[in-house]
């Protein structure tokens, strides 16, 4: 069997530590079952342009658009100025629309809200992310926010067909139309009309700041959510909240074409190099990522490899109430495989 070929991008923070563990992690998992990976390994962000003068290499361009899977660690973004974020720029590169994020609790980890299964679906192109901001004057900001039918369309699209294929029962669409009455307007406009051809789906619209309470309040009643692209992403940290924290919730950014497997969370600065690090959440995006390029045994036996570490509670990393640094987790789960 052929190694698959996969685009890697450690990242930087705390990126490269949790990457190192993933790739430890599945290279075992795969050994047994007679599958390997051949990593095609890039710097991206500030390390790739001291090294190369760009912020995102076009061998790393060509990789990802290659290989056609790409895993991917945290990339730092300069706040207020410097470079736009290497993380957007690669999504709307190669038109991966749909960001998907499944945030379900792990089996014996304690929090105030057991039992949490539901997944996000966030609208990854458009939106006051395109980056379109001028200054009209000194004292006057300007940011653009796009939201076209074709975008709004197809997350809805991918919201749906995932729901109907899972057998999930709900979608919520959220929005602010209530006050951006044209750009979120269209946006639910079009979440209705798809949810029309879904009739086996309940379909219902909240608005963002209300969801924000009810998630808090009682988040069973939610199960798929679908959303713009700020909105997701806020959103996003807010259920990751909810399960445990940041460092357990994975992603998947969707397209036609390719897809890049990455973690909900950023290169936190605060904790990197120390081996403090959660890779559950990378390790979780890697399981997306190998259901993705059609190898449902090596991941079902990483993610049962992870469910029994977090079931068993000794070797847990220190955001979730434990005591062990990334590398510690890490060889406790390939004990685990
Ligand atoms: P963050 O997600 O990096 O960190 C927020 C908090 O969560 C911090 O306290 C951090 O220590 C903790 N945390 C995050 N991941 C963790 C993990 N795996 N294990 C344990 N604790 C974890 O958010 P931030 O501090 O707002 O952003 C830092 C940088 O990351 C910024 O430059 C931001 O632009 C960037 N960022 C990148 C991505 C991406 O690459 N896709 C996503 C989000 C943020
Ligand atoms: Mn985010």
């Amino acid at each position: 069997k052929a190694a698959h070929k996969i685009t890697l991008v450690p990242g930087d923070g705390i990126g490269p530590e949790v990457t190192a563990a993933v790739v430890s992690i599945l290279e075992t998992a795969g050994k047994s079952e007679g599958v390997t990976f051949d990593w095609h390994t890039y710097d991206a962000g500030a390390d790739a342009f001291a090294k190369t003068g760009e912020y995102i290499p076009k061998a790393l361009y060509d990789s990802i658009e290659q290989n056609r899977v790409a895993l991917k660690g945290p990339v730092t973004t300069p706040i207020g100025g410097g470079f736009s974020s290497i993380n957007v720029t690669l999504r709307k590169k190669f038109d991966l629309y749909s960001n998907f994020r499944p945030v379900k609790s792990l089996p014996g980890l304690v929090t105030k809200y057991p039992g949490i299964d539901m997944v996000i679906f966030r609208e990854n192109t458009e939106d006051l992310y395109i980056g379109l901001e001028v200054m009209i004057n000194p004292d006057i900001a300007q940011s653009l926010k796009i939201i076209t039918r074709k975008g709004s369309t197809r997350i809805a699209k991918s919201a749906f067909d995932f729901a109907r294929k899972l057998g999930r029962k709900k979608v919520h669409a959220i929005h602010k139309a209530n006050i951006m009455k044209l750009s979120d307007g269209l946006f639910i406009k079009c979440c209705k009309e798809v949810a029309a051809e879904y009739p086996e789906i309940t379909y219902a619209e909240h608005i963002v700041d209300n969801t924000c309470m009810q998630l808090v309040m009682n988040p069973y009643q939610y199960d798929v959510i679908l959303t713009e692209n700020l909105y997701g992403d806020i959103l996003s940290d807010l259920c990751s909240g909810l399960i445990g924290g940041l460092g357990l919730v994975p992603g998947a950014n969707l397209g036609a074409e390719c897809a890049i497997f990455e973690a909900v969370h950023g290169s936190a600065p605060d904790i990197a190099g120390q081996d403090k690090a959660n890779p559950t959440a990378l390790l979780q995006s890697a399981v997306l990522m190998l259901h993705h390029i059609d190898e449902p045994v090596v991941a079902e036996k990483v993610q049962k490899a992870l469910e029994a570490v977090y079931a068993e509670g000794k070797t847990l990393t220190r955001d979730v109430g434990g005591t062990s640094g990334t590398k510690a987790f890490a060889d406790a789960v390939i004990a685990a495989l």
